[in-house]
């Protein structure tokens, strides 16, 4: 009997929705749940017995012990920032809370903290936004960061890692297929009964929830998106949004609207689409390079559309210009 079974709730500040096809499943769900939850209480900002906050509240101080798994997170974080050149920085925790906008891994109501600094402000917390002072023990599992002020952000990785966590649970129960999805960060687990491939839509990044540009067709992969139309504010005409550039301290601006990418590992393509989104089309060139199993989709505040790598992208909407894969 084929079937499906699935789960909708809310974490690290955003909707998730998990579907096996598969009848029954409700074990499965409940250890997925439970995993979900297990990683948002060690990595979450805002909850303040997480690794991540006492961490944080340890900086300058002493290293802090933490669970193995947060260790990894970080590990993962650090290369990511080292392969970026720092465009991907997970201790831009100071410079996140100063602009407070719509930070991740909120989970209270309470997300509505955004301003815009002082120049002198962000030039202030600019100093305590260096990856390399990031120290890390892996004999003892112990983090410990440098400078006093100095704060660990995970959250332009943590969603990836738990869509990978789940994927794993999902495969050690033996089912073959189904659909994850965290806060629009996707994975397509298996193939489909009749083998067609699987259809992932891919959101309008000027439109409103739900509404997409296009869709690609593809085999198992995780499917995730960096945009500023996520989490932003406005003020005076100008758009503020959720990630920002370490090198100067304020939301990246550059030609792009938001970047899909699609990869083997969700955790992977998670910090990979926000470094990609803070360098910008031209300048992540290199990174399509050293990791040759991604593909891309760039979408341009002028609406046109671009690709990189092996990806089958079809437009559906009207409004935006696909060029040739380049
Ligand atoms: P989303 O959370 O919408 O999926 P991202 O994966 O791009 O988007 O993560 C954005 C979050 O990551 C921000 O809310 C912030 O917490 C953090 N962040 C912002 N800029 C950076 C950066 N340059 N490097 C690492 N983390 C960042
Ligand atoms: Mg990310």
């Amino acid at each position: 009997m084929q079937g499906e079974s699935s789960l909708y709730d809310f974490a690290m500040g955003t909707a998730f929705s998990i579907t096996l096809y598969k009848h029954g499943q409700y074990k499965v769900l409940d250890e997925i749940f439970t995993n979900i939850k297990t990683i948002e209480n060690l990595m979450s900002v805002n909850i303040p017995s997480s690794d991540v906050s006492r961490i944080n509240a340890a900086a300058g101080i002493e290293a802090v012990h933490v669970n193995e798994k947060t260790f990894k997170v970080i590990e993962r974080a650090i290369y990511f920032a080292y392969l970026s050149g720092g465009a991907f920085d997970p201790s831009i925790g100071a410079l996140t809370s100063l602009w407070g906008i719509g930070n991740d891994n909120r989970n209270d109501s309470r997300n509505d903290y955004h301003r815009i600094p002082l120049q002198d402000d962000i030039d202030k917390i600019l100093s305590l936004v260096n990856w390399r002072n990031i120290v890390l023990d892996s004999e003892n599992n112990t983090v410990f960061l440098t400078q006093e002020g100095m704060a660990l952000d995970l959250g332009a990785i943590t969603k990836g890692y738990t869509v990978d966590r789940t994927v794993d649970i999902i495969r050690n129960a033996g089912i073959k297929r189904a659909k994850i999805d965290i806060g629009g960060e996707i994975y397509m687990l298996g193939e489909k009964t009749d083998k067609t491939p699987w259809r992932v839509g891919i959101q309008d990044p000027k439109g409103v929830h739900g509404g997409i540009i296009g869709f690609i067709q593809t085999g198992e992969t995780s499917v995730v998106t960096s945009g500023i139309y996520e989490r932003f504010f406005e003020k005076d005409g100008i758009h503020y949004h959720h990630i920002l550039n370490p090198f100067n301290g304020y939301p990246a601006d550059n030609e792009l609207l938001s970047v899909t990418l699609t990869a083997s590992s969700a955790m992977d393509a998670d910090a990979l689409s926000t470094a990609i989104f803070v360098l910008g089309y031209e300048n992540a060139g290199f990174l399509f390079e050293t990791q040759p199993g991604i593909a891309a989709i760039f979408v341009f505040k002028d609406l046109n559309i671009k690709m990189s790598g092996d990806i089958d992208f079809t437009l559906t909407n009207k409004a935006f210009n696909s060029a040739m894969q380049e």
